[in-house]
């Protein structure tokens, strides 16, 4: 509504003066009081249209003039302030967000200043923030980044070479990226040379605070894609980095046991962990018993039922925005809601059964769980027994080889192999097996899995030569050679075991750079791709080392730490170092660890020096991946 001007109210506000105010992001109640009682006292309003909400002048007078900047120069738009200002006018000049982000003002100033027009600044929110703000996030997460770098990719306007989107993203710091949507995939590409890992978080926000808002959520390296199906160009901000990760309330897992001296699979994601989420009262209560037993699952509930102190239970005011970050975060999702909810919620972001988490979904009763989505690949199968034991309800099973009582080869070879085998092969194996026609395995070995035991038509065997020449008409052999002849190759599997070890000393502050750039070249020299890494094996005055722990995280490999004994108690091929003994009284790091890492395995290579990094690679054996793999079976 317009007001009329009061001479109280003018009389605090000079007269012929020009105020640069930040109306804020784009919702008209983030503008600060000041800012709008200028405007409500304002004769002459120039506002930038395309980004400033109208909504903000609805307290402007009623015969102030109104100007959108966005069809104005330069020169128009100071030309009407300096007019205005000399009839003894208030100017209110209106900017999104804050003036002196991106706002143009310095140049409007320079202008009123020779032409001595007085001029002041309001602050306002920018959308920096308001992004910020939208995904409940904080940039300053300790332990993560004390500093958010704000800035822009060059575009009409250059950027100084030192700013350069590659330079500042060594940093690793929070970032805000205006500006640069338009260049998403330029701009991912800057940031991933600068060393951002690629699996680092990003999202975009488009039209923080307005109605419209939406958040895109991803890593560097599907976000290109994301940003261009949903066509966003303009109106938005790109946010990056770590910080981003717990916006869901999932915390980080580098530091818990599992992680610190287990064995985990890498999954090509980041991923981790679980989430319950309900919508309703009765849900909330199934949600908060299933939590209480699974300790590692975090709760979502709306947020008028997430009463009480439980560290692990969440409330969200946007469900759908909930169900998106969950799915873009967690490795598996159980939904207390009907299926169909669920099934809206999550079909915007599904990708491959490689890819997604698990998901179930439950009734509030607990009476049916439905394994949705990721049945093997994702454990949702597994997850769904184990809710209904402990919900007393059905599990809800549909998968064809569990339906006719079949091993789930997807499964077995998921955990086993290193990631970039030829997936699309699994579906002929399997559905060969299920057909009862003769498969092969190698190795041997695993024809100790319980679950390939008592299939008649199923085959071992001990060279993977054997297995091309036997009759089977499909096959999976785990092996680093290459040259295997098979006459149908399109039904036999040749994949990478996950089964190196690579043993690392290096110097303190080590760059996540030159560590990723050793073990490729390692790796390269051996002819195994890096995906077959399973574990990283080091000293434990390493333990708190940012670059090893950030590289390890990144890749999702498990780091194992050995004491000064233990690396002493291995005999190694190398002469001790001299350095390691001085700096922690051992005889070496790398070798030893490799061989710590892979008990029983062979050291493929004795230490290899680079720089301020130290690598030698060992392998596991089978028998102990299998191992490996059975602990994890029964988790
Ligand atoms: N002074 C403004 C920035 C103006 S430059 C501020 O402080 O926010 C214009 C750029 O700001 C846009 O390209 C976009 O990157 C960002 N932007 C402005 N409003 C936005 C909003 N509501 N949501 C997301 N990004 C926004």
């Amino acid at each position: 509504m317009a007001s009329t001007r009061t001479s109280g109210t003018k009389s605090k506000l000079a007269s012929g003066k020009v105020y640069f105010i930040g109306s804020g992001p784009g919702d008209p109640e983030l503008i600060t009081v000041k800012g709008k009682n200028i405007i409500a006292d304002a004769d002459l309003i120039i506002y930038a249209g395309s980004l400033v909400n109208p909504q903000v002048l609805s307290g402007a007078q009623k015969n102030a003039r109104i100007l959108d900047s966005a069809s104005m120069t330069l020169e128009e738009i100071t030309r009407e302030m300096i007019c205005a200002a000399r009839q003894g006018q208030v100017v209110a000049r209106l900017h999104s967000g804050d003036p002196s982000i991106y706002g143009a003002i310095a140049e409007q100033i320079h202008i009123l200043k020779r032409a001595k027009v007085p001029c002041a600044v309001v602050p306002g929110v920018t959308s920096a923030v308001a992004a910020a703000a939208a995904l409940q996030k904080e940039f300053t997460l300790p332990g993560c980044s004390q500093t958010l770098i704000i800035t822009r990719r060059a575009g009409n306007t250059p950027v100084p070479e030192r700013e350069s989107l590659q330079h500042l993203a060594a940093h690793q710091a929070s970032m805000a990226i205006f500006l640069s949507t338009s260049m998403i995939a330029e701009t991912v590409n800057e940031l991933k040379q600068g060393g951002y890992p690629s699996v680092t978080p990003v999202a975009v926000v488009y039209r923080a605070s307005w109605p419209d808002e939406r958040v895109i959520f991803g890593t560097l390296d599907s976000i290109v894609s994301q940003i261009k199906t949903a066509r966003l160009r303009r109106q938005a901000i790109i946010l990056v980095g770590n910080f981003l990760k717990d916006s869901t309330g999932g915390r980080s897992r580098l530091y818990d046991g599992e992680y610190a001296h287990g064995f985990r699979p890498a999954r090509g994601s980041w991923r981790t962990g679980m989430a319950v989420i309900a919508l309703t009262a009765a849900g909330c209560v199934l949600g908060k018993k299933i939590i209480s037993a699974i300790k590692e699952a975090d709760l979502f509930v709306p947020a008028a039922l997430a009463t009480g102190k439980n560290g692990r239970i969440y409330g969200y005011t946007h469900f759908e925005q909930q169900m998106g970050l969950l799915f873009q975060t967690y490795q598996s999702i159980i939904c207390i809601m009907a299926t169909g909810i669920a099934v809206r919620m999550v079909a915007p972001y599904l990708k491959t059964k490689w890819e997604d988490p698990a998901i179930v979904v439950m009734d509030e009763q607990g009476n049916h769980i439905i394994s949705l989505l990721s049945g093997h690949w994702g454990g949702a199968n597994r997850l769904a027994r184990k809710l209904a034991k402990l919900c007393g309800g059905h599990s809800v099973i549909t998968t064809a080889s569990d339906v006719n009582k079949m091993p789930a080869l997807d499964l077995i070879v998921g955990e086993l192999a290193a990631d970039g085998f030829e997936r699309w092969k699994l579906t002929p194996i399997q559905a060969a097996l299920i057909a009862g026609k003769p498969v092969g395995l190698y190795p041997q070995e695993l024809s100790t899995i319980p679950e390939l035991q008592g299939v008649p038509h199923l085959f071992f065997y001990d060279s993977p030569d054997k297995l091309c020449s036997s009759h089977c008409k499909a096959g999976v052999a785990f092996t680093h050679r290459k040259d295997l002849p098979v006459a149908n190759r399109d039904a036999f599997l040749f994949a990478h075991p996950k089964d190196i070890v690579i043993g690392i000393g290096c110097n303190r502050g080590i760059a996540v750079r030159e560590l990723e750039a050793a073990i490729s070249a390692v790796c390269k020299q051996l002819d195994l791709p890096v995906s077959s890494v399973c574990s990283l094996c080091t000293i434990d005055k390493k333990k708190q080392e940012p670059g090893l722990l950030t590289y390890a995280e990144a890749r999702s490999i498990p780091l194992t730490f050995f004491t000064t004994t233990e690396l002493n108690n291995v005999t190694i091929p190398s002469r001790p170092s001299f350095h390691a003994r001085r700096v922690f009284g051992v005889q070496g790091v790398a070798e030893p660890a490799a061989m710590l890492g892979a008990p029983g395995g062979d050291l493929l290579l004795k230490k290899v020096k680079f720089k301020n990094i130290t690598i030698a690679v060992a392998r596991m054996p089978f028998t102990q991946l299998l191992k490996n793999y059975r602990e994890r079976a029964q988790e």
